[in-house]
């Protein structure tokens, strides 16, 4: 028999990615499912950003390429950089990896080890958790609440920090809040960082998904020295819908990105070369595609929140960016709905799942139990069959 390694025996699956399985599973058996479970776009990836794969593999670019994404990508990126926030990189300073989760990963790897704390505030995207556990870190829970619009404060996060504190991850857009941290917050928190020894690993992936008056803040740029602090996260994934496609990045101290490099060149060698043109193009091409998403999103989310508002019992704070909505149904924990005895987030889901085959994912997964994330990543009329759904089953 093959043992299992102690690492690898402690490690979850993506709760989310195992929602999203299911809902593929029963689909096959031939059940109609409405399925709000993973976040991933349901937009194809614009035709200018294909044509630049294909032309990319016409012109031979289908061999490994340096082991920290080519030199044209990383440039791209820190030209991106410079011309969004108005923060200067140098290529240097730039690591493209298989997707921000890869990053995520390997920026955890790079810089945390067992004895030291990386501090998440709750609700998290699940992965965080698994990451920071798989280097043998321990990882320290930040309580927020609806009330404080899912947001951490300075107070809360200087009585985190202890001597062993090593890392900070912030989330802003969150996955599965929606929350979006103000400029003056993200400063105040900032201020806390510096008067520490803190370092940050602020995940910006939804940087391009806000509503309203909201904006993404890229908090490296806050403060004078933040950026020698901070690594940032983000990727193609969510902005132009390339999921498929794994393409993130890390930015940061050259020394940091440099360590992360050697950890990918044993990994994984290097990014997919193709993926890596396609990339190039999303960021170097027109970016009507992005404006036309994101209004799409902004109003399944004006439909979703207006609709889940209007249900009995349900609590749903206005999710300011991202794709989720992440509403309070404890409510109906103890009830019993369509038969179905509800106690907590999982038999919640489980229960809509067999009954009326509406995927949601527990908020336990998310370290928020109480609620669950609904993704409005998919079409308005699934979001419209699915909430009529939900609301008979919320009726018992
Ligand atoms: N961070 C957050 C908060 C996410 O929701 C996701 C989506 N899976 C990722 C990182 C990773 O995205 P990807 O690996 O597709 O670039
Ligand atoms: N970010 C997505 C989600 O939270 C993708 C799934 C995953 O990578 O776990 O649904």
């Amino acid at each position: 028999m093959i043992r299992i390694s102690q690492v690898a025996s402690a490690v979850q699956p993506s709760a989310t990615l195992a929602a999203a399985a299911k809902a593929k599973q029963l689909q096959a058996a031939g059940k109609t499912v409405f399925d709000f479970s993973v976040g991933e776009p349901d937009f194809a990836t614009p035709e200018h950003i294909c044509a630049a794969a294909v032309e990319a593999m016409r012109k031979g670019q289908t061999r490994y390429t340096i082991a920290s994404g080519t030199a044209e990508l990383r440039s791209t990126i820190a030209g991106w950089y410079q011309k969004t926030y108005g923060i200067r990189y140098t290529p240097e300073q730039v690591l493209i990896s298989n997707g921000a989760k890869h990053s995520l990963h390997n920026a955890l790897f790079a810089t945390v080890g067992p004895g030291d704390e990386v501090i998440i505030p709750t609700p998290y995207w699940v992965s965080y958790s698994d990451l920071v556990q798989m280097t043998g870190a321990r990882y320290v829970l930040v309580p927020t609440t609806a009330a404080s619009g899912f947001k951490m404060t300075p107070a809360q996060l200087k009585s985190a920090i202890t001597p062993r504190s090593r890392l900070l991850m912030l989330n802003s857009p969150s996955n599965p809040t929606g929350a979006v941290y103000t400029r003056a917050e993200l400063e105040a928190l900032a201020d806390v960082v510096l008067a520490s020894d803190l370092s940050v690993l602020s995940d910006e992936i939804y940087e391009k998904l806000t509503f309203g008056d909201a904006k993404a803040t890229c908090f490296a740029t806050l403060r004078p020295g933040l950026a020698e602090r901070t690594l940032t996260i983000s990727g193609a994934s969510k902005t132009y819908a390339m999921t498929g496609w794994r393409i993130g990045w890390t930015l940061g101290p050259a020394p940091v990105i440099k360590a992360m490099a050697n950890v990918q060149s044993q990994q994984t060698s290097c990014p997919c070369s193709v993926s890596q043109a396609a990339a190039r193009a999303a960021l170097e091409g027109d970016q009507v595609c992005v404006e036309t998403m994101r209004k799409e999103f902004e109003a399944r989310r004006d439909l979703v929140c207006s609709r889940l508002r209007a249900l009995p019992g349900v609590q749903c704070p206005i999710p300011e960016g991202a794709f989720y909505a992440f509403f309070d149904v404890s409510s109906s924990f103890g009830k019993t709905l369509m038969g179905h005895k509800v106690t907590d987030s999982m038999s919640f889901c489980l229960a809509l799942l067999e009954t009326l085959q509406v995927n949601l994912v527990p908020g336990s997964a998310f370290g928020g139990e109480g609620f669950v994330r609904l993704s409005y990543a998919t079409s308005r009329e699934t979001i419209q069959a699915g909430l009529e759904r939900l609301e008979r089953f919320l009726r018992g």
